[in-house]
């Protein structure tokens, strides 16, 4: 199986997503746990669920505010757990069990195709691992923000 390193992919992505971050004065946060094993997962296939992912996050944040990449390795699950967080404005309780359906999207119309959650989701899945949503509006007295959650076997999983 191939593997692909987390942190790095997540780095390079960055490096290409960061410059907008810029400019829509988002401040990026990142807190990538050091000497972590890989990820049984291609390269290809990890870098399009991780820009899925923070395409959302900073699409929620037109205004700005705080995008917060996160990465640990859970030695006794044999999982890498990745963390991707915004404060944008949250997704209301009765669409968060939809976001992973296909075409399902909020956007304007020519804007979103309703695919990028739907598609990451399988990819994940087949890999063997997990995708979960956390997420607050703010009416349930707290802040509001959403945080996406990628759990994906390490390397010496079997
Ligand atoms: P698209 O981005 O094309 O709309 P996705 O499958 O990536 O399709 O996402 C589906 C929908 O889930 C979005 O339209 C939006 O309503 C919601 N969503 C996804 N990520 C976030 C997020 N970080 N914050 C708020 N809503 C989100
Ligand atoms: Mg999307």
């Amino acid at each position: 199986a191939q593997v692909a390193d987390v942190n790095k992919t997540l780095t390079k992505l960055m490096g290409i997503a960061g410059p907008h971050c810029v400019s829509g004065k988002i401040d990026v946060q990142t807190v990538l746990e050091e000497k972590m094993p890989k990820a049984r997962v291609d390269a290809s296939t990890l870098q399009s669920i991780l820009t899925n992912l923070v395409a959302n996050a900073i699409e929620a944040m037109p205004q700005g505010g705080v995008l917060k990449l996160k990465t640990r390795h859970v030695k006794v699950l044999r999982i890498i757990k990745i963390e991707i967080a915004d404060s944008g404005p949250g997704i209301p309780k009765e669409e968060r069990a939809k976001v992973f359906t296909p075409f399902f999207t909020t956007k304007q119309r020519g804007k979103g195709t309703g695919l990028g959650l739907f598609v990451s989701h399988e990819m994940v899945r087949k890999l063997g691992g997990n995708i979960r949503v956390i997420s607050s509006t703010g009416n349930e007295s707290s802040t509001p923000g959403t945080v996406f959650t990628v759990e994906l076997p390490t390397e010496q999983a079997e």
